[in-house]
């Protein structure tokens, strides 16, 4: 597979990063995962926005501008086999003596690689997942794509030895979001989902979900979700890059709704199926 590093495209095996990078001994870096479809990068201008809006909060310097990004990327995804992919992309802030305090005159680290895009299957979205509630215990930016997730990592983890695809994470009573996904509840036919603020990471597929839902008059609403309301939810969703959106079915073993996927769930999977043909058309 071939990635990109600071400025060379070379293969994944041989990239190589010295120890200091403050990304491997701070986590002081962000990061992007853009999914692909038919070789080309949806919603491009909105994770780039998002990617530079990351850089500014933790005030590392924007390697290029958007031009150039949109360069490199399509020459990445060019290099891989798939058309249909998932890119990770990420910018640390350089290589230092261990130091917490920035250093002066340090060039960002740049690195990308793509691979296969493996979105949930047929039988999965015909299902839904279980998922599990847990406290939300993570800092107050989680605003910001940081690549320092280890908070997340063990709310995946503990979703996943109870069995679960996804933690739904409460705090102070009210839903924030997904370990790695937005979440959406339906209650009543109207689709509610957390405002933007602090306390979650600003989806791109959320905005999608926020543009289907205006554009095709669905009952749409970002508000407090509280945590009774997650539990008597006809449907709960979940929504990320790489799983798209999908039905969570069970929450800490009790059926969501009918414990199937529900009526909103399929028209909103439509009509985001339907977007990504017209954003991502096939080839001529
Ligand atoms: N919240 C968190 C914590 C995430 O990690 C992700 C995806 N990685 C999302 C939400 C969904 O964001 P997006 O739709 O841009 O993938």
């Amino acid at each position: 597979m071939i990635c990109y590093l600071n400025g060379e495209f070379l293969p994944l095996s041989e990239a190589r990063i010295p120890v200091l990078d403050r990304g491997f001994i701070f986590g002081d870096g962000v990061y992007e995962v853009i999914p692909v479809y038919r070789r080309q990068a949806f919603r491009l201008a909105g994770h780039l926005a998002r990617l530079g809006r990351s850089l500014d909060a933790v005030r590392i310097a924007r390697p290029h501008d958007d031009a150039r990004w949109a360069e490199l990327i399509r020459e990445l995804v060019a290099h891989q086999e798939h058309d249909d992919q998932s890119l990770y992309l990420q910018v640390t802030r350089g290589v230092a003596r261990r130091d917490h305090t920035f250093p002066a005159g340090v060039t960002p680290t740049v690195f990308m690689m793509s691979g296969a895009l493996t979105l949930p299957p047929a039988d999965v979205l015909t299902r839904g997942i279980p998922a599990v509630t847990q406290t939300d215990n993570r800092w107050f930016r989680c605003d910001i794509k940081s690549t320092a997730l280890l908070a997340n990592v063990l709310l995946r983890q503990a979703a996943s030895d109870a069995g679960a695809g996804e933690a739904v994470l409460l705090r102070d009573g009210f839903l924030t979001e997904g370990s790695a996904s937005n979440i959406f509840v339906v209650r009543g036919g109207t689709i509610r989902t957390p405002a933007k603020s602090h306390l979650t990471l600003p989806g791109i597929t959320y905005d999608v979900i926020a543009d289907l839902a205006r554009d095709n008059a669905l009952p749409y609403e970002q508000c407090d979700v509280h945590e009774t309301e997650v539990r008597a939810a006809d449907e709960i969703w979940l929504a990320s890059s790489t799983r798209e959106i999908l039905p969570v079915t069970a929450l800490d073993g009790r059926p969501v709704g009918n414990g199937v996927p529900g009526p909103m769930f399929r028209r909103m999977y439509e009509l985001f199926q339907a977007y990504k043909d017209i954003h991502c058309p096939p080839a001529g």
